[in-house]
């Protein structure tokens, strides 16, 4: 799948469009989701143009990768999610309901969060 500047991430990334932030560094930008689904819920998104998880798994640098994934760890320290405990969530193409074709991360947190999934069964 082509990068596709015109997504809401690449808005924000460029400054077009505001988001409530949390942290930046070099590597990687979070902010508040604008529809939370939990008390803590924010997104960690790379600065470079990754369509998804499998995009960036597969393209990233190292430097990018860990960059990126340092990022997400020091965002939940920062929230002070690191001693009660928090999720990662990275949502990835069509079964994975990805809306936004800009890779990123929602972590959750804030409150006991339950079972990780309902049981899904596979299409008949
Ligand atoms: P998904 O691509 O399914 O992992 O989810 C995309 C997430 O982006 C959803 O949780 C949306 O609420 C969130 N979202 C969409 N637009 C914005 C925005 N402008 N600012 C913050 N969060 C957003």
């Amino acid at each position: 799948m082509t990068y596709d500047p015109g997504n809401v991430f690449a808005k924000i990334l460029r400054g077009e469009f505001k988001c409530s932030m949390v942290y930046e560094d070099e590597h990687a930008l979070a902010f508040h989701d604008i529809n939370p689904l939990a008390p803590v819920h924010v997104l960690v998104i790379p600065k470079g143009e990754f369509v998804s998880m499998d995009d960036f798994s597969a393209q990233a640098s190292p430097e990018q990768v860990a960059g990126f994934f340092r990022a997400v760890g020091e965002v939940a320290r920062r929230l002070g999610l690191d001693q009660s405990g928090y999720r990662l969530l990275a949502n990835t193409g069509v079964h994975g309901h990805q809306e936004v074709p800009h890779f990123h991360v929602h972590v959750f947190g804030g409150a006991p969060l339950g079972r990780m999934l309902d049981k899904i069964e596979a299409n008949p």
